[in-house]
């Protein structure tokens, strides 16, 4: 399916504006590029982004940020979620698209999920013929990053 990505990045950051507002974690969008148009499978690419938000936001401490950015690569687009929170340790990040893989608990707000969002993402980017990568530094927060082609 053809989407145009402004729109759909738009509809799911207002999807998490009220969870983002109750954590009072700021998410904003940031498009450097619009009316680009990319061929993917919408309801899989979603589960990708609310696994990565959702994670940003519980990870993230009150008066903390989430952005989503978009921008153009030589043959697509790239989406990066970074959050100024809790971050993973160093000797953790080769694991966390491993299934189950859950960093310490001490540092997870509410809920602790299953640990399967990061893999079944990976898998969905894969499927794209996307990557998806992982930047973080504890204590000054993350940005997962994927890309898809055209
Ligand atoms: P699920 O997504 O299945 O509900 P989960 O969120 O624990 O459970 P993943 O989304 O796969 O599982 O994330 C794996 C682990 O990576 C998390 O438990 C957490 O330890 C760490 N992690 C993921 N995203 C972040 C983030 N933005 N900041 C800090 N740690 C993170
Ligand atoms: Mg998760």
């Amino acid at each position: 399916e053809e989407v145009n990505m402004e729109q759909f990045l738009h509809r799911i950051i207002n999807k998490f504006g009220g969870i983002a507002k109750e954590n009072g974690v700021e998410l904003k969008g940031n498009f450097e590029v619009h009316d680009i148009v990319v061929k993917l499978d919408p309801d899989r690419i979603e589960q990708v982004l609310t696994n990565l938000i959702d994670n940003a936001i519980r990870y993230t401490p009150e008066n903390g940020h989430v952005i989503i950015t978009l921008t153009k690569t030589v043959n697509g687009v790239n989406i990066s979620v970074q959050d100024n929170g809790a971050g993973i340790p160093a000797e953790d990040l080769p694991f966390v698209f491993e299934r189950f893989y859950k960093a310490d608990k001490a540092r997870t707000r509410g809920r602790a999920g299953t640990g399967l969002g990061l893999a079944i993402a990976k898998n969905i980017i894969d499927a794209h013929n996307g990557q998806i990568s992982v930047q973080s530094k504890l204590g000054n927060g993350t940005t997962f990053s994927f890309n898809l082609p055209q």
